[in-house]
């Protein structure tokens, strides 16, 4: 801990040290130059980018690179740290303002954050428990751990005159992640997807049979509709998969990513109330006196539908930790979070995926598609009621931003051009009078951003 001090009591105390609690910690210190503030993680890192992990399993990046702020981002706002297992939070007791942590010892707080995240979510498969080659896929220690059996797997299966293979099970973007990482260290990978397509939370049917076709010419073998029934071998390793089509696979390791769901136990075990995470107000105040929450671990009504669901995003994350540092605070700054909506950008070899919004719509929901198919490219666009509620950009990047601001924004289709969804995508910009309609709504002196009066 930063200057030694005594473990006593903190003005604010910040459970998790990832997007949600670094930039909460560094909203309050805006407001709030004096009050003591602890971060507390259970990993034994200073923030970094999650979402490089599979860039460092990949070999495209180094652990010195992936830190998410400066090395002097905590000394020099005055923010102390415990990070490491021992310092993970166990209990919290809102009513008295203390948690207590895995090494024993209680902080005393004014005002607390959960910012926890995300866990795994673990598959009910016969076998999974206990084995020493089967890794998550959410931290940078399951990425260092895979990367190290990958390798000496690789190793002895060449030793012995075989090729190396690794399963994952999950389809996901975190699971289509780690097998792209992963199948740089081995020589084959397959991947069991228990929904009928890839990516079944991002893609539609046509996209993911574009996409997979793609993979597979990268070696990735997916296997959409099937997955793992049990995994088999002596002790603590595991050899085989026991496949749901009666199959079963040899391998050498397995990636579980299945999915994640929020890490709400913490919270709710001293008794705040979750949904399908834990439940918020626009303050990003839990049901618990004192006691916000921010990142994967809440529950996000989302904006286009109305429907309220976790949202495992990074950008989300940061947003809603600064929302609530600034009300934990005090700000005047302080707006109210009222709920946000998926918008994905991931890249698989050379493919390119960005999906926003509502883009697999219920049937009967009034919603109209527009689909635009060019070799590997795939376009989607779901309108509704004259708006744009989603879109999926596969091999296509053109004008991502300036879709995933019409749907943001709610701006009438009808005011944009004709050819906005064009099958061969021109470089979009708004008309004139809209342009300038919206540059004085953020310049509202009657300045726009150059400077220069109406
Ligand atoms: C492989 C991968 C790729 C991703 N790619 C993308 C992407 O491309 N784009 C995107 O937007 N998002 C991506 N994400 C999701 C993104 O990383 C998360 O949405 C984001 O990290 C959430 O931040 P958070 O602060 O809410 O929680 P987390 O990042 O989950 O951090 C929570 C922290 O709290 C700690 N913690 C939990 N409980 C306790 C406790 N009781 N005591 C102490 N510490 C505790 C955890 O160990 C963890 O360190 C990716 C995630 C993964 C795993």
């Amino acid at each position: 801990m930063a200057g030694n001090q005594a473990i006593t009591s903190f003005d604010y105390l910040i459970i998790g040290n990832s997007a949600a609690g670094v930039t909460a910690a560094e909203y309050i210190r805006a407001q709030d130059g004096e009050g003591s503030i602890l971060i507390v993680s259970r990993e034994p890192y200073a923030v970094y980018g999650r979402p490089l992990i599979s860039y460092l399993l990949e070999g495209k990046t180094t652990e010195d690179r992936m830190g998410f702020k400066p090395d002097d981002f905590y000394m020099a706002r005055n923010i102390d740290t415990l990070f490491g297992p021992q310092y993970e939070v166990v209990s919290l007791n809102a009513a008295g303002h203390q948690a207590v942590m895995r090494d024993g010892q209680a902080i005393g707080y004014g005002k607390c954050l959960i910012a926890t995240g995300s866990v795994p979510f673990v598959p009910p498969i016969e076998g999974l428990e206990g084995r020493t080659n089967v890794f998550g896929f959410l931290t940078l220690d399951d990425a260092k751990s895979a990367w190290n059996a990958a390798r000496e797997a690789t190793a002895a299966a060449h030793e012995a005159g075989r090729k190396s293979r690794a399963v994952v099970i999950g389809a996901g973007l975190i699971g289509l992640k780690a097998a792209e990482a992963i199948s740089y260290h081995v020589d084959e990978v397959v991947v069991l997807e228990l929904a009928p397509r890839i990516l079944p939370a991002v893609l539609d049917d046509r996209g993911a049979a574009i996409l997979q076709g793609q993979l597979a010419g990268h070696g990735l073998d997916c296997r959409p509709g099937i997955t793992a029934s049990a995994l088999q071998g002596e002790g603590a390793q595991v050899s085989s998969v026991a496949l749901t089509d009666g199959s079963t696979l040899e391998c050498d390791l397995v990636i579980a990513a299945v999915g994640v769901r929020p890490d709400t136990a913490l919270a709710v075990g001293a008794g705040a109330e979750q949904g399908r995470g834990l439940v918020v107000g626009t303050d990003l105040k839990t049901t618990l006196a004192d006691v916000y929450a921010a990142g994967d671990v809440t529950q996000v009504v989302n904006l286009l539908d109305c429907s309220k669901q976790p949202l495992a995003l990074w950008p989300n994350a940061m947003r809603q930790g600064k929302v609530a540092g600034q009300y934990m605070a005090g700000s005047p700054d302080a707006e109210p979070f009222e709920g946000s909506f998926a918008v994905n950008a991931v890249d698989f070899y050379d493919c390119s995926l960005l999906t926003s919004g509502i883009i697999n719509p219920a049937p009967e929901g009034g919603y109209e598609e527009q689909v635009f198919v060019q070799g590997k490219a795939y376009a989607k666009f779901v309108t509704k009621n004259g708006l744009l509620m989603g879109y999926i950009l596969l091999n296509r990047p053109a004008n991502a931003g300036i879709y995933t601001t019409i749907i943001e924004e709610r701006i009438p289709l009808a005011e944009l051009a004709d050819d906005l969804f064009e099958e061969t995508p021109i470089n979009l910009d708004f008309p004139d009078d809209l342009r300038w309609k919206r540059l004085h709504a953020f310049y509202p002196s009657g300045l726009d951003k150059r400077g220069w009066k109406e």
